[in-house]
Protein backbone atom coordinates (compact mmCIF):
# COMPACT_ATOMS: atom_id res chain seq x y z
CA UNK A 1 0.00 0.00 0.00
CA UNK A 2 1.44 3.62 -0.59
CA UNK A 3 2.16 5.88 2.30
CA UNK A 4 -0.47 8.22 0.47
CA UNK A 5 -3.36 5.60 0.52
CA UNK A 6 -2.03 4.19 4.45
CA UNK A 7 -2.37 8.11 5.68
CA UNK A 8 -5.56 8.64 3.77
CA UNK A 9 -6.88 5.46 5.49
CA UNK A 10 -10.01 5.81 8.07
CA UNK A 11 -8.03 5.40 11.34
CA UNK A 12 -5.42 7.87 10.37
CA UNK A 13 -8.22 10.92 8.95
CA UNK A 14 -11.16 9.79 11.07
CA UNK A 15 -9.83 10.06 14.72
CA UNK A 16 -8.09 13.84 14.28
CA UNK A 17 -6.22 14.33 17.76
CA UNK A 18 -7.69 17.52 18.66
CA UNK A 19 -10.94 15.38 19.28
CA UNK A 20 -9.18 12.56 20.79
CA UNK A 21 -7.43 14.91 23.23
CA UNK A 22 -10.71 16.24 24.78
CA UNK A 23 -12.48 12.55 24.39
CA UNK A 24 -11.35 12.00 28.15
CA UNK A 25 -11.93 15.39 30.21
CA UNK A 26 -15.47 15.60 28.11
CA UNK A 27 -16.08 12.15 29.24
CA UNK A 28 -17.07 10.96 25.53
CA UNK A 29 -15.32 7.36 26.29
CA UNK A 30 -17.47 4.31 27.21
CA UNK A 31 -17.19 1.05 28.48
CA UNK A 32 -18.77 -2.23 26.51
CA UNK A 33 -18.54 -5.51 28.80
CA UNK A 34 -18.33 -8.87 26.93
CA UNK A 35 -19.09 -11.98 29.23
CA UNK A 36 -16.77 -14.53 30.18
CA UNK A 37 -17.65 -17.89 30.58
CA UNK A 38 -16.78 -21.38 31.97
CA UNK A 39 -16.47 -23.32 28.87
CA UNK A 40 -17.61 -26.02 31.67
CA UNK A 41 -20.44 -24.71 33.58
CA UNK A 42 -21.39 -22.13 31.07
CA UNK A 43 -21.64 -19.81 34.02
CA UNK A 44 -20.37 -16.25 33.49
CA UNK A 45 -17.31 -15.86 35.61
CA UNK A 46 -16.31 -12.08 34.30
CA UNK A 47 -16.49 -9.42 31.92
CA UNK A 48 -13.78 -7.98 29.69
CA UNK A 49 -14.11 -4.38 29.07
CA UNK A 50 -13.93 -3.27 25.80
CA UNK A 51 -13.64 0.70 25.16
CA UNK A 52 -15.41 2.48 22.95
CA UNK A 53 -15.33 6.92 21.60
CA UNK A 54 -18.93 8.83 21.60
CA UNK A 55 -17.67 11.37 19.30
CA UNK A 56 -20.32 13.93 18.95
CA UNK A 57 -20.46 14.31 15.09
CA UNK A 58 -19.22 10.18 14.01
CA UNK A 59 -21.05 8.18 16.73
CA UNK A 60 -19.40 5.16 18.24
CA UNK A 61 -16.15 4.53 17.19
CA UNK A 62 -14.78 1.50 17.97
CA UNK A 63 -11.23 1.15 19.06
CA UNK A 64 -9.43 0.06 16.03
CA UNK A 65 -9.90 3.24 14.73
CA UNK A 66 -8.35 5.42 17.54
CA UNK A 67 -6.35 3.34 19.87
CA UNK A 68 -3.65 3.21 17.04
CA UNK A 69 -4.02 7.03 17.44
CA UNK A 70 -3.54 7.12 21.25
CA UNK A 71 -0.99 4.85 21.24
CA UNK A 72 1.09 7.00 18.90
CA UNK A 73 0.41 10.44 20.50
CA UNK A 74 0.35 8.99 24.48
CA UNK A 75 -2.70 9.60 24.64
CA UNK A 76 -3.15 6.15 25.74
CA UNK A 77 -1.81 6.70 29.09
CA UNK A 78 -4.74 9.15 30.31
CA UNK A 79 -7.23 7.15 28.05
CA UNK A 80 -5.59 3.89 29.17
CA UNK A 81 -5.83 5.02 33.43
CA UNK A 82 -9.67 5.80 32.75
CA UNK A 83 -10.71 2.75 31.63
CA UNK A 84 -8.84 1.14 34.53
CA UNK A 85 -10.68 3.22 37.06
CA UNK A 86 -14.10 2.61 35.25
CA UNK A 87 -13.82 -0.86 34.83
CA UNK A 88 -12.79 -1.11 38.43
CA UNK A 89 -15.45 0.83 40.01
CA UNK A 90 -18.11 -1.31 37.52
CA UNK A 91 -17.21 -4.38 39.32
CA UNK A 92 -16.75 -2.91 42.54
CA UNK A 93 -20.85 -1.95 41.95
CA UNK A 94 -21.67 -5.15 40.57
CA UNK A 95 -20.49 -6.82 43.14
CA UNK A 96 -22.27 -4.57 45.73
CA UNK A 97 -25.63 -4.74 43.81
CA UNK A 98 -25.76 -8.52 43.84
CA UNK A 99 -24.42 -9.33 47.24
CA UNK A 100 -24.14 -13.20 47.87
CA UNK A 101 -23.97 -13.77 43.93
CA UNK A 102 -20.64 -14.56 43.03
CA UNK A 103 -17.82 -12.21 42.40
CA UNK A 104 -17.27 -10.71 38.31
CA UNK A 105 -13.66 -11.32 37.45
CA UNK A 106 -12.77 -7.63 35.23
CA UNK A 107 -10.46 -8.19 32.05
CA UNK A 108 -9.05 -4.98 31.00
CA UNK A 109 -6.99 -4.59 27.77
CA UNK A 110 -3.62 -2.87 28.15
CA UNK A 111 -1.76 -1.25 25.12
CA UNK A 112 2.31 -1.70 24.18
CA UNK A 113 2.76 1.77 25.15
CA UNK A 114 1.45 1.21 28.37
CA UNK A 115 3.91 -1.42 29.34
CA UNK A 116 6.44 1.03 28.87
CA UNK A 117 7.73 1.58 32.77
CA UNK A 118 7.62 5.15 32.42
CA UNK A 119 3.89 5.15 31.41
CA UNK A 120 2.78 4.50 35.37
CA UNK A 121 0.62 1.64 34.45
CA UNK A 122 1.10 -0.24 37.80
CA UNK A 123 0.62 3.34 39.75
CA UNK A 124 -2.71 3.45 37.49
CA UNK A 125 -3.84 0.24 38.07
CA UNK A 126 -2.84 0.65 41.98
CA UNK A 127 -4.91 4.03 41.93
CA UNK A 128 -7.85 2.01 40.41
CA UNK A 129 -8.16 -0.66 42.81
CA UNK A 130 -7.62 1.82 45.73
CA UNK A 131 -10.46 4.35 44.79
CA UNK A 132 -12.91 1.57 43.78
CA UNK A 133 -12.40 -0.56 46.15
CA UNK A 134 -12.08 -3.49 44.23
CA UNK A 135 -10.36 -6.77 45.29
CA UNK A 136 -7.31 -7.03 43.67
CA UNK A 137 -7.59 -10.53 42.54
CA UNK A 138 -11.12 -9.78 40.75
CA UNK A 139 -9.11 -7.20 38.05
CA UNK A 140 -6.52 -9.02 35.52
CA UNK A 141 -4.99 -7.10 32.56
CA UNK A 142 -4.63 -8.56 29.10
CA UNK A 143 -1.70 -7.79 27.20
CA UNK A 144 -0.87 -8.60 23.39
CA UNK A 145 2.26 -10.76 22.74
CA UNK A 146 3.90 -7.79 21.33
CA UNK A 147 3.67 -5.96 23.96
CA UNK A 148 5.17 -8.24 25.82
CA UNK A 149 8.31 -8.90 23.30
CA UNK A 150 8.81 -5.54 21.92
CA UNK A 151 11.45 -4.63 25.11
CA UNK A 152 11.10 -7.89 27.06
CA UNK A 153 13.01 -6.79 30.29
CA UNK A 154 11.37 -3.65 30.48
CA UNK A 155 7.55 -5.76 29.98
CA UNK A 156 8.87 -8.69 32.51
CA UNK A 157 9.45 -5.69 35.34
CA UNK A 158 6.32 -4.15 34.90
CA UNK A 159 4.46 -8.10 34.89
CA UNK A 160 6.10 -8.72 37.94
CA UNK A 161 4.92 -5.40 39.43
CA UNK A 162 1.39 -6.14 38.63
CA UNK A 163 1.87 -9.52 39.61
CA UNK A 164 2.63 -7.86 42.81
CA UNK A 165 -0.31 -6.13 43.28
CA UNK A 166 -2.04 -9.63 42.83
CA UNK A 167 -3.97 -9.00 39.90
CA UNK A 168 -4.40 -11.70 36.97
CA UNK A 169 -2.34 -11.16 33.90
CA UNK A 170 -3.11 -12.57 30.20
CA UNK A 171 -1.61 -12.86 27.40
CA UNK A 172 -4.45 -11.52 24.63
CA UNK A 173 -4.45 -12.85 21.11
CA UNK A 174 -2.07 -15.56 21.84
CA UNK A 175 -1.03 -17.21 18.50
CA UNK A 176 -0.70 -14.43 16.21
CA UNK A 177 2.45 -12.74 17.76
CA UNK A 178 4.82 -14.66 15.41
CA UNK A 179 6.75 -15.49 19.13
CA UNK A 180 8.19 -18.54 20.44
CA UNK A 181 6.93 -20.28 24.04
CA UNK A 182 10.45 -19.68 24.76
CA UNK A 183 10.44 -16.01 24.10
CA UNK A 184 7.37 -15.46 26.58
CA UNK A 185 7.87 -18.56 28.57
CA UNK A 186 9.71 -16.30 31.17
CA UNK A 187 6.48 -14.48 32.32
CA UNK A 188 4.61 -15.25 35.17
CA UNK A 189 0.87 -14.98 33.05
CA UNK A 190 -2.07 -16.34 34.30
CA UNK A 191 -3.57 -17.01 31.32
CA UNK A 192 -3.65 -17.57 27.60
CA UNK A 193 -6.53 -16.01 25.31
CA UNK A 194 -7.21 -17.64 22.02
CA UNK A 195 -7.05 -15.33 19.16
CA UNK A 196 -10.67 -15.19 17.34
CA UNK A 197 -8.88 -16.28 13.69
CA UNK A 198 -8.20 -19.73 15.25
CA UNK A 199 -11.15 -19.84 16.84
CA UNK A 200 -13.29 -19.21 13.73
CA UNK A 201 -11.66 -22.16 11.77
CA UNK A 202 -12.48 -24.51 14.07
CA UNK A 203 -15.20 -27.31 12.57
CA UNK A 204 -13.20 -25.97 9.07
CA UNK A 205 -9.63 -25.74 9.17
CA UNK A 206 -7.76 -28.66 10.73
CA UNK A 207 -4.87 -26.18 10.79
CA UNK A 208 -6.61 -23.96 13.25
CA UNK A 209 -7.78 -27.08 15.20
CA UNK A 210 -4.03 -28.03 15.67
CA UNK A 211 -2.99 -24.55 16.41
CA UNK A 212 -6.04 -24.27 19.11
CA UNK A 213 -5.53 -27.71 20.71
CA UNK A 214 -1.32 -27.03 20.69
CA UNK A 215 -2.23 -23.32 22.62
CA UNK A 216 -4.51 -25.65 25.44
CA UNK A 217 -1.88 -28.31 25.82
CA UNK A 218 0.88 -25.99 26.51
CA UNK A 219 -1.15 -23.79 29.14
CA UNK A 220 -2.28 -27.15 30.58
CA UNK A 221 1.40 -28.33 31.00
CA UNK A 222 2.24 -25.02 32.56
CA UNK A 223 -0.83 -24.74 34.92
CA UNK A 224 -2.50 -21.70 33.48
CA UNK A 225 -6.01 -20.87 32.08
CA UNK A 226 -7.11 -20.60 28.48
CA UNK A 227 -9.55 -18.47 27.08
CA UNK A 228 -11.03 -18.57 23.65
CA UNK A 229 -12.30 -15.29 21.94
CA UNK A 230 -14.83 -15.23 19.13
CA UNK A 231 -16.89 -18.06 20.09
CA UNK A 232 -19.82 -17.40 17.39
CA UNK A 233 -21.16 -21.38 17.09
CA UNK A 234 -22.23 -24.15 18.97
CA UNK A 235 -19.88 -26.26 16.69
CA UNK A 236 -16.94 -24.13 18.03
CA UNK A 237 -17.93 -24.57 21.37
CA UNK A 238 -18.37 -28.04 21.29
CA UNK A 239 -14.93 -28.35 19.81
CA UNK A 240 -13.36 -26.18 22.78
CA UNK A 241 -14.81 -28.50 24.79
CA UNK A 242 -13.81 -31.25 23.69
CA UNK A 243 -10.23 -29.78 23.84
CA UNK A 244 -10.41 -28.70 27.74
CA UNK A 245 -10.27 -25.07 26.77
CA UNK A 246 -11.51 -23.58 30.01
CA UNK A 247 -13.09 -20.29 29.50
CA UNK A 248 -14.75 -18.25 26.57
CA UNK A 249 -16.38 -15.56 24.91
CA UNK A 250 -18.22 -14.89 21.73
CA UNK A 251 -21.21 -13.77 19.79
CA UNK A 252 -22.73 -17.35 20.85
CA UNK A 253 -23.66 -15.62 23.93
CA UNK A 254 -23.08 -12.15 23.67
CA UNK A 255 -20.84 -8.82 21.96
CA UNK A 256 -19.64 -6.13 24.17
CA UNK A 257 -22.50 -4.67 25.79
CA UNK A 258 -22.98 -1.34 28.33
CA UNK A 259 -23.15 -2.43 31.80
CA UNK A 260 -27.01 -1.44 31.83
CA UNK A 261 -27.87 -3.92 29.32
CA UNK A 262 -25.92 -6.69 31.15
CA UNK A 263 -27.64 -6.27 34.43
CA UNK A 264 -28.66 -9.36 35.95
CA UNK A 265 -27.53 -11.84 32.86
CA UNK A 266 -24.54 -11.81 34.05
CA UNK A 267 -25.77 -13.49 37.02
CA UNK A 268 -28.37 -15.87 36.20
CA UNK A 269 -27.95 -19.86 36.38
CA UNK A 270 -25.47 -21.96 34.57
CA UNK A 271 -28.56 -23.89 32.71
CA UNK A 272 -29.59 -20.53 31.38
CA UNK A 273 -26.78 -19.16 30.27
CA UNK A 274 -26.16 -21.20 26.72
CA UNK A 275 -28.72 -18.83 25.35
CA UNK A 276 -28.00 -16.41 23.17
P1 LIG B 1 -9.43 -7.86 21.88
O1 LIG B 1 -8.95 -7.50 23.23
O2 LIG B 1 -8.88 -9.10 21.26
O3 LIG B 1 -11.01 -7.91 22.01
C1 LIG B 1 -11.81 -8.81 21.32
C2 LIG B 1 -12.51 -8.15 20.14
O4 LIG B 1 -13.26 -9.13 19.44
C3 LIG B 1 -13.51 -7.06 20.55
O5 LIG B 1 -13.54 -6.08 19.51
C4 LIG B 1 -14.83 -7.84 20.57
O6 LIG B 1 -15.96 -7.02 20.41
C5 LIG B 1 -14.62 -8.76 19.40
N1 LIG B 1 -15.42 -9.99 19.53
C6 LIG B 1 -15.74 -10.65 20.66
N2 LIG B 1 -16.46 -11.76 20.39
C7 LIG B 1 -16.58 -11.82 19.05
C8 LIG B 1 -17.22 -12.76 18.15
O7 LIG B 1 -17.81 -13.75 18.55
N3 LIG B 1 -17.12 -12.49 16.83
C9 LIG B 1 -16.48 -11.38 16.35
N4 LIG B 1 -16.46 -11.19 15.03
N5 LIG B 1 -15.86 -10.49 17.16
C10 LIG B 1 -15.91 -10.71 18.50
P2 LIG B 1 -13.46 -4.53 19.84
O8 LIG B 1 -14.30 -4.20 21.01
O9 LIG B 1 -13.69 -3.81 18.55
O10 LIG B 1 -11.95 -4.35 20.28
C11 LIG B 1 -10.89 -4.53 19.38
C12 LIG B 1 -9.55 -4.43 20.05
O11 LIG B 1 -9.33 -3.12 20.57
C13 LIG B 1 -9.43 -5.35 21.27
O12 LIG B 1 -9.15 -6.65 20.85
C14 LIG B 1 -8.29 -4.69 22.01
O13 LIG B 1 -7.05 -5.08 21.47
C15 LIG B 1 -8.51 -3.22 21.70
N6 LIG B 1 -9.16 -2.58 22.86
C16 LIG B 1 -10.45 -2.63 23.25
N7 LIG B 1 -10.64 -1.93 24.38
C17 LIG B 1 -9.42 -1.44 24.74
C18 LIG B 1 -8.93 -0.64 25.83
O14 LIG B 1 -9.66 -0.26 26.75
N8 LIG B 1 -7.59 -0.35 25.83
C19 LIG B 1 -6.73 -0.79 24.85
N9 LIG B 1 -5.45 -0.45 24.94
N10 LIG B 1 -7.16 -1.53 23.83
C20 LIG B 1 -8.47 -1.85 23.76
MG1 LIG C 1 -8.67 -8.40 24.92
MG1 LIG D 1 -7.99 -10.62 21.71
Amino acid sequence: MADDERNSGAAAEASPLSDLATAVPDGQLRLAYQPILSLDTLQVVGVEALIRWQHPARGLVPPAEFIPVAEHSGLIVDIGAWVLLEACRQAAAWAELNPGAHELHMSVNVSARQMAPASGLVEAVQNALTQSGLDPSMLGVEVTESALTNDPEAALRVVNELKELNIQVAVDDFGTGGSTWDDLSRFPVDALKIDRSFVSGLGGSDDDAMVVRSIIDLAKDLGILTIAEGIETRGQLAALQGYGCGYGQGYLWSPGRPAADLGPTLFQSAADSGRR
